[in-house]
């Protein structure tokens, strides 16, 4: 069991994480942030069971917004 933590307003909606996350776990808002961009979102309470952990988001993300908790 695992989960992300995605800091909205770093993210400038590249969406690397969520072409790469090997179980599709990451959406796209509906809202922009700060910077104009819709960003990357995850969520814990319906994805915490299937993220493995695996970084691989983390790794892809050339912002570094994404920390991975395990
Ligand atoms: S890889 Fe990083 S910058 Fe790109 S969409 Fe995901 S969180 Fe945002
Ligand atoms: S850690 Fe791995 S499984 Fe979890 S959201 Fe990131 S890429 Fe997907």
């Amino acid at each position: 069991m695992a989960f992300i933590k995605i800091d909205r307003d770093r993210c400038k909606g590249c969406y690397f994480c969520i072409e790469f996350c090997p179980r599709s776990l990451i959406t796209v808002s509906e809202h922009h942030n700060a910077l104009g961009y819709f960003p990357a979102e995850f969520n814990k309470e319906e994805n915490e069971d299937k993220c493995t952990g695996c970084k691989t988001c983390a790794v892809m993300c050339p912002d570094t917004a994404i920390e991975v908790y395990k």
